[in-house]
């Protein structure tokens, strides 16, 4: 069993939802493997903090008011972005005007 395996399977392996042939061959591995074991040690770490955290109450609404926040912050994100690719589309053909208009007043000297 390779390593990417072990934590590919690591929440399942903490679940015991693996078969006992998975969860077996994941038993050999961290016996051989140093760094899989120090791995499996951090995520149970990081499981029993997440299930020391409180539980926050959510009010009636929260995702809505959350979502309707987000798109619009990306609307108004996006148009300024329509603003800057407008103001550097009109610099972009100001300064080919200007070429132009030095190559064509040149040409005539
Ligand atoms: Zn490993």
């Amino acid at each position: 069993m390779k390593c990417q395996t072990i934590k590919q399977q690591s929440d399942a392996f903490l679940d015991n939802t693996l078969s006992d042939v998975e969860e077996m061959a994941i038993r050999v591995h961290l016996q051989q493997c140093v760094e899989c074991q120090y791995y499996m040690q951090q995520i149970t770490k990081i499981r029993e903090g997440l299930k020391s955290l409180p539980i926050i109450e959510i009010r009636n609404g929260f995702a809505e008011q959350a979502l309707n926040k987000t798109c619009k912050a990306m609307s108004a994100a996006h148009r300024k972005m329509k603003l800057k690719i407008g103001m550097a589309f009109v610099a972009g053909l100001s300064i080919v005007a200007i070429i132009t208009w030095n190559i064509v007043s040149s040409s005539y000297q």
